[in-house]
């Protein structure tokens, strides 16, 4: 990790450093956009570091397959592209990309749907035009943290075919790591702090138009969107005894 230090070592610097970014806006709703911004940068700093001299990714930001994927995220990055969504949607709109629809649409077909049916199902994330996420820069870590070195096991994966697509472990690690030290924070914080599968959490998002308020307060107005896979007790249990 930077500066050389261990994995509990900097998930425990990692969190301490998103807890006082909490401290410095905590009602505030610029506070979504400062985590986000401070865990993507925390992420790309550090996979920079432990990538240094690995084989070349395939992924340049052009290719979707793996935008077929369950996509987690943690409620600030939700926030952030629902806030991208709803400032954009007349624009896309224009362009006869109908964004809040399709996010709509996206809940009601894949929103309940476990890992491997998500993956099953072969479905698109809402956000794809022509290939390309229209919400490039604000994807969430799960995105970033998956990276491959081959496109063309990339795309037979993407079209069912059951081939085995490397892909880079520092990205895996590092996203682990990053995530799990803002959940932390949030979570020391009073702020509601799981995963949300990314179709059902945008859909509440943009539909209640005091979600942010709410979680803000300390509310989760994303409940129905946490994946049942992902036990808040035990995380809380891993996250006390890595002392967060
Ligand atoms: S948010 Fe963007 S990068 Fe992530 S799955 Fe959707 S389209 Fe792909």
């Amino acid at each position: 990790m930077s500066g050389d230090i261990g994995p509990s070592a900097f998930f425990k610097a990692a969190s301490r450093a998103f807890s006082d970014t909490i401290d410095s806006r905590r009602t505030r709703p610029e506070l979504v956009a400062l985590l986000c911004a401070q865990a993507f940068d925390s992420f790309a700093k550090n996979v920079a570091i432990q990538a240094a001299g690995d084989p070349a990714l395939a992924c340049h930001g052009e290719c979707a397959a793996c935008c077929r994927l369950r996509v987690v995220a943690t409620a600030p990055e939700v926030f952030l592209l629902a806030r991208f969504i709803s400032v954009n949607a007349a624009a896309f709109a224009e362009r006869g990309i109908l964004l809040l629809k399709r996010i709509e649409a996206a809940d009601r077909a894949l929103g309940a749907l476990t890992e491997e049916q998500r993956m099953a199902a072969q479905a698109a994330c809402p956000l794809i035009e022509r290939e390309l996420c229209l919400a490039y820069r604000l994807r969430p870590l799960a995105c970033r943290g998956h990276a491959a070195f081959d496109k063309a096991s990339c795309l037979a994966a993407a079209r069912g075919e059951a081939v085995e697509t490397p892909i880079s472990t520092p990205h895996l690690v590092v996203r682990s790591l990053v995530q799990n030290a803002l959940m932390a924070a949030l979570r020391c914080a009073g702020l509601a702090w799981g995963l949300y599968e990314i179709n059902r959490a945008l859909n509440v998002a943009l539909s209640a138009p005091d979600a942010l308020e709410q979680w803000l307060s300390g509310e989760d107005p994303l409940t129905s969107a946490r994946i049942p896979d992902f036990d808040l007790i035990e995380a809380g249990a891993i996250f006390d005894a890595a002392g967060a």
